[in-house]
């Protein structure tokens, strides 16, 4: 199991990022695909997808504004 950061984000939303590959992982460089929480890091900003790249609009979720 390979061990991701789960971050908390203020918007309740929790992302996974990746911290470091479990031994046969490692082996290959290339992630298993079982996932283990290693630590959980309160975020205070919204998550990427909520902030929308420009302080908290949604604008991906209307197709044709999409930049
Ligand atoms: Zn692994
Ligand atoms: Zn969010």
């Amino acid at each position: 199991m390979c061990r991701y950061y789960a971050h908390r984000h203020s918007c309740n939303h929790t992302q996974l990022s990746f911290a470091a590959f479990c031994a046969p992982a490692a082996l290959l460089q290339n992630p298993c695909g079982s996932r283990h929480i290693w630590q959980t890091l309160a975020v205070e900003e919204a998550c990427e997808d909520c902030r929308g790249g420009d302080g908290g609009g949604r604008y991906h979720d209307l197709p044709g504004l999409r930049r």
